[in-house]
């Protein structure tokens, strides 16, 4: 049985992050030829959602300790049959999260949060310059929309804003912490950086184009990197083996949850209906990208932020 499993109900995320997989104009790949044609992005079809749910559990993936994440990097509040998907994991009694950027406000029946473990709002900074630079929302919305939201998900066991620290909004973060207290959710600040396989590879490989490291020098903080890189120890494990599984908005079990749908080796471990338990852990450690990736320091990076004492 898994942990946690990252389930992406909405392949689709309504926000403009520029190092983020789902919209990333900078992915280099050393053979474009080798990219494959992804299906368009959707959200999850409830019945099929169902059927996911119950084959995972049918196989032992799920069950009374799993945490479902209702997101890898898509926005789940705007799955228009969100109160749908919570049904089936309610009459499952399934625990699960929820992760949002708070560009929707939504009201959810109260007994279909009896099991949310987990409430988050991200945020990219905190103010309107800050948002025109990521998610490309208007700010004072956002701030309305989180005063709805914590009200209909309060009953979470843990609730938290995440801030993404970027260079241009360090000078935000007491303000973004002072609201947090002012909300009484947690704070938890740390260095945002790309979510995106290849360019993160890309740049511990030294292979980025100049355009693309000057872009991601004015935003991302980058000197930690090296340091993080080196740290990693040399038997690290990553998580993503034996910890967590991420599913798509189609039923794949994705070979990474930082990989992008052109990736070639996006869809390497095929659909959750087609394999058993045993062969989902024993795929899940031999995938061709993740000896290099391990032996490259990302894994142990992208799981391993910068954390700022604030
Ligand atoms: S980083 Fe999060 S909020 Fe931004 S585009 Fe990606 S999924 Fe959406
Ligand atoms: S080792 Fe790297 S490529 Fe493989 S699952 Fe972990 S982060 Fe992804």
């Amino acid at each position: 049985m898994y942990g946690d499993i990252f389930f992406e109900i909405s392949g689709i995320c309504n926000a403009k992050c520029p190092w983020c997989v789902t919209k990333s104009p900078f992915v280099e790949s050393k053979h474009p030829s080798d990219k494959v044609t992804p299906k368009k992005a959707r959200f999850i079809p409830v019945e099929t959602f169902e059927r996911a749910i119950n084959r995972l559990i049918d196989i032992g993936i799920i069950g009374a300790t799993t945490c479902i994440h209702l997101y890898n990097w898509g926005e789940p509040l705007i799955h228009p049959q969100f109160e749908e998907i919570l049904t089936v994991l309610h009459e499952k009694e399934l625990a699960f999260a929820i992760s949002t950027n708070a560009s929707k406000s939504v009201k959810v029946a109260h007994h279909l949060l009896a099991h949310l473990k987990q409430f988050t709002i991200s945020m990219p900074g905190f103010s309107q310059a800050a948002y025109d630079r990521i998610h490309g929302f208007q700010f004072d919305k956002i701030q309305r929309n989180i005063d709805v939201l914590l009200e209909t998900f309060k009953s979470a066991d843990m609730i938290r804003i995440t801030y993404h620290i970027y260079q241009f909004n360090l000078g935000e973060i007491k303000a973004a912490k002072q609201f947090c207290l002012e909300k009484g959710v947690e704070f938890s600040p740390y260095a945002a950086f790309p979510v995106d396989y290849n360019l993160s590879l890309a740049y511990l490989n030294d292979a980025l184009s100049y355009e693309t490291l000057k872009k991601l020098s004015k935003d991302l903080l980058l000197y930690y990197i090296d340091d993080t890189v080196t740290a990693a120890p040399t038997d690290y494990i990553c998580p993503q083996h034996n910890h967590y599984l991420t599913i798509d908005e189609y039923c794949n079990l994705l070979t990474c949850c930082v990989v992008t749908k052109e990736h070639p080796d996006y869809y390497a471990m095929g659909s959750l209906f087609n394999l058993s338990y045993d062969e989902i852990r024993k795929q899940k450690v031999s995938q061709a990208i993740c000896k290099e990736c391990l032996q490259s320091g990302l894994a142990y990076w992208v799981h391993n932020p910068l954390i700022l004492e604030c």
